[in-house]
């Protein structure tokens, strides 16, 4: 329905773009004192690395969980660093073939890190082969059919599994099981995005004030990425329309500019809620339904804009769909038809949060 709408390049997505690539890996922290935020991760994170140095053991596999953009495959890079290990990293969307992941877990060597993203996609029978290799650190696999048939075992070397995730609940019970750690990734507070902000705007030689690191990163949506994003974004818009330092006025206007509001959010936001008001009367609506009417991919709507509008209460799932809350109208400058009996689960947050689950 609408064709200026682009998610894939979405400033305010929180998965990665072309755009993140050419200085990713230079702000990327390198050292678990370096990464901010995330404290009981890390303390948990520090006590595992430091017995498994004690033991001279291998670590446990772990599984990270939470948004894009939180600093999982961050947190992986620095725990393979601090144990002195080679990180191989794939996607569960890359492997398609059995043979594909006997590969990759072949080649690794004792100790090594194994970093598979989006492990929720790896398909099922794939999947399997990593039980056996979790567990018992082999594979086990049948060659040829009928008679002829006969299973070879083979052992590989003690490696850590670490899985990514942004959807736990999408993982079989058999694979979340394996793994001896599990760590949740909160979404940051605007004063450790702060912090992050300040740190990326020295590291790329750019001159901040911290009200407008502050600015920056309550717009962000509680996501480093993000943060990065809008902090290179604010740079060029400073260097064009004043002398490069940001202030509070460079990072407003840069920030108005990319229609980005003072929550955090964007066009595409806006038009989740306003298609929700107007063709379906607040909600409830399937994502389905919602998804063709903005003629966009569900899943687009769920991973990129719904959990942040979820977390601030502008969005409810509900059993039957999705509703726009009356902070959501209100946002909006909508009025809320309050004539409605239905159940307002802008004013009974139990409703939004207990519906959205936890993942
Ligand atoms: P994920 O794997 O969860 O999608 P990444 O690890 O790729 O996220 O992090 C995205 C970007 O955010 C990285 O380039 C990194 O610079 C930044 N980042 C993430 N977490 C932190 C942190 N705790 N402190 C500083 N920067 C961070």
């Amino acid at each position: 329905m609408d064709e200026e709408f682009d998610f894939e390049n979405r400033i305010m997505s929180s998965t990665f773009t072309e755009e993140d690539s050419d200085t990713d890996n230079a702000l990327r922290p390198k050292t678990l004192d370096e990464y901010i935020g995330q404290e009981k991760a890390k303390e948990n994170l520090k006590i595992i690395i430091g017995a498994a140095k004690l033991r001279g053991d291998t670590l446990d596999h772990m599984l990270f969980y939470g948004p894009p953009g939180l600093g999982k495959t961050t947190l992986s890079m620095i725990i393979a660093r601090e144990r002195g290990v080679n990180l191989r990293i794939t996607a569960g969307p890359a492997i398609d073939k059995k043979g594909d992941l006997a590969a990759i877990l072949t080649n690794l060597s004792e100790g090594d890190v194994l970093f598979i993203d989006e492990i929720h996609r790896l398909p099922r029978t794939i999947e399997e082969i990593l039980y056996p290799a979790m567990e018992d650190f082999a594979l086990d696999f049948v060659v040829g059919t009928g008679p002829g048939a006969h299973s070879i075992h083979l052992p590989l070397s003690k490696f850590t599994l670490i899985g990514a995730t942004t959807r736990a609940g999408q993982l079989s019970t058999p694979l979340r099981d394996r793994f001896g750690v599990q760590m949740r990734l909160e979404l940051y507070t605007p004063y450790e995005l702060s912090t992050i902000v300040k740190r990326s705007a020295a590291i790329l030689d750019v001159p901040i004030d911290q009200e407008a690191a502050l600015e920056i990163a309550s717009r962000s949506r509680g996501t480093p990425r993000i943060a990065n994003r809008l902090l290179k974004r604010v740079r060029d818009y400073a260097q064009v329309m004043g002398d490069g330092r940001v202030n509070l006025r460079m990072a407003q206007e840069g920030l108005a500019m990319m229609e980005i509001d003072e929550l955090g959010l964007d066009n595409t936001d806006r038009k989740m809620l306003e298609t929700i008001i107007r063709y379906y009367g607040g909600g409830p609506v399937g994502l389905e339904a919602l998804a063709a009417t903005i003629g966009e991919e569900a899943v687009t709507l769920e991973d990129v804009c719904e959990p942040y509008l979820l977390q601030i209460g502008f969005l409810a799932r509900t059993l039957r769909g999705r509703m726009v809350t009356r902070q959501g109208y209100e946002h909006l400058g909508i009025p809320y038809p309050e004539r409605l009996t239905r159940p307002d689960p802008g004013v009974d947050g139990q409703v939004s949060m207990a519906e959205t689950g936890d993942e």
